[in-house]
């Protein structure tokens, strides 16, 4: 493929400058397939079942191809286009899997956010990130997605409500803001940073043009812009992840050196124990395309001071569940009632446990004190599990957020009211599109009402039976066309 002109004089530069470094096959690595990989969800998924779920991934599947430095991440055949076919994949709305490439894999894996951590990322949408690190967190602490682009931030908030994460706010802000607002408060932040997105070049042709228009320069005062404020809101003894898609030196090493010069307090934590990747000498890493089995990318672990645990307790910021005014109560007692009537006692006590709140009559589940994030543009906080509407008879009765049904597992749900369709139950598409669907006979599903409708173990969304034909309650927005 043809490279910018300027992209191939920095490179020679660079590998002129560190002979260290194997320049043989990396111009050539850009005539490659790009590699695709997909990263199943630790939530919904255990590693015995991911040989059986990528066969319905991948079309030409012959041996699981895990990805060295990502749990649950596996590469994909060469040919199979991942925007095309795993978009459409049921496994993909059930959230089942993410669609990622390998070296993007990276940064989540070396932050390894904890149960009962507060974690920020920072440079969140899509959210292939997001979701891992929502997972690692297993419902306790809390995650703070931001997307400075508001469009973008709409995908963000999609993807993290069909991975199921339950404690979660999404922010759509500029970080000097969340800076100015909550200094100190985050135990670990991802700074997956906008970059000239060299790396990009083989996968996205398009990468090549806006480097043309927005190369190394216009970008690196951005990416120190965001490195100062993350060191504002990351607590002392916090860590830091920063990453690029670029090989840019003045983006990656040389970003993180004049970073740890204006802060001297940091200190780079290496992972010798990373397998299939390249090593720098001051423990930051590279993916490189001609020597591993990924896209360009950079990542550094930096802790702030002593690693330490967390001074401030965590209980300061979690919510009280101040008695609610009757109108109030109201949403959530129709809630409850609802999900009463489709899990199981424990599963009830599951969801249940987190604090509810009401905006604007929809109703919220969240551990965290909200305002905490007041001033800040905030597109959700915590999960939104459905509102209180009226009928036309007069009747307040609750309908729920399809998220919800994605936060389940089949084991909450009670056995007659979970609908287990399989991959050649031709239901499945139709239920995907929308479509109303008949209950058969031998579905497990007794009497009439809400049920959950799913992929094997994993839930899709809901669905009002009545007789033999399921009324289909996936949303609109999120049908197969
Ligand atoms: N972490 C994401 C994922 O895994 O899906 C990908 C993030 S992408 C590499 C970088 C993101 O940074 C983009 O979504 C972009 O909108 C955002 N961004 C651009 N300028 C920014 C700024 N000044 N501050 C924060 N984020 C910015």
């Amino acid at each position: 493929m043809k490279l910018p002109e300027k992209f191939i004089k920095e490179t020679d530069s660079f590998f002129a400058r560190h002979p260290e470094v194997p320049s043989e096959g990396f111009y050539e690595s850009f005539d490659k397939i790009p590699l695709h990989g997909v990263r199943f969800s630790r939530t919904k998924t255990v590693p015995s079942q991911h040989e059986g779920l990528i066969k319905h991934i991948d079309p030409t599947f012959t041996a699981l191809d895990p990805v060295e430095w990502c749990e649950g991440g596996y590469y994909l055949s060469e040919d199979t286009d991942d925007t095309r076919k795993t978009g459409r994949n049921p496994l993909y709305h059930a959230g089942v899997f993410y669609p990622q490439e390998p070296s993007a894999m990276l940064p989540a894996q070396v932050l390894s956010a904890k149960p009962g951590e507060i974690v920020l990322d920072l440079c969140a949408a899509p959210g292939g990130k997001a979701c891992r690190i929502g997972e690692d967190l297993k419902g306790k602490g809390l995650l703070v997605a931001n997307e400075i682009n508001y469009e973008r931030s709409k995908a963000l908030l999609r993807n993290i409500e069909r991975s199921g994460i339950t404690n979660s706010v999404i922010l759509n802000e500029n970080p000097d803001n969340i800076a100015k607002r909550l200094p100190g408060f985050f135990d670990k932040i991802l700074i997956d940073a906008p970059c000239s997105g060299e790396g990009m070049f083989r996968r996205d042709r398009s990468a090549c043009a806006s480097y043309e228009k927005y190369g190394p320069e216009s970008i690196v005062p951005v990416q120190r812009s965001i490195l100062d404020a993350a060191d504002i809101m990351l607590r002392e003894g916090g860590e830091i992840v920063y990453s690029t898609c670029t090989f840019c030196e003045e983006e990656d090493e040389l970003m993180i050196s004049s970073f740890i010069e204006r802060h001297p307090s940091y200190q780079i934590i290496p992972h010798p124990e990373i397998k299939g990747i390249t090593h720098n000498a001051n423990g930051s890493m590279r993916v490189w395309p001609h020597m591993n089995r990924g896209d360009g990318h950079f990542c550094v672990h930096m802790v702030k001071g002593e690693k330490t645990a967390r001074q401030t307790p965590i209980s300061g910021y979690v919510r009280s569940n101040k008695p609610l005014k009757a109108s109030e109560r109201r949403g959530f007692d129709l809630a409850r009632e609802f999900l009463a009537d489709i899990l199981t006692d424990a599963g009830l006590e599951e969801i249940t446990r987190i604090p509810y709140t009401n905006h604007s009559g929809g109703v919220f589940l969240i551990d965290f004190d909200e305002n905490l994030f007041k001033g800040l543009k905030v597109c959700k906080t915590g999960l939104y599990i459905g509102d209180s509407r009226l009928t036309s008879a007069g009747k307040s009765v609750f309908a729920p957020s399809n998220s919800l049904a994605l936060t389940f597992s089949k084991e909450m749900i009670k056995p007659d009211r979970y609908l287990a369709l399989g991959f050649d139950d031709p239901r499945l598409e139709r239920y995907l599109k929308g479509e109303t669907i008949q209950l058969m006979p031998d579905d497990g599903v007794t009497g009439n009402g809400t049920i959950v409708v799913g992929i094997g173990s994993a839930p899709l969304g809901f669905g009002k039976v009545g007789g033999t034909q399921i009324k289909n309650m996936y949303p609109k927005a999120w049908r197969l066309i």
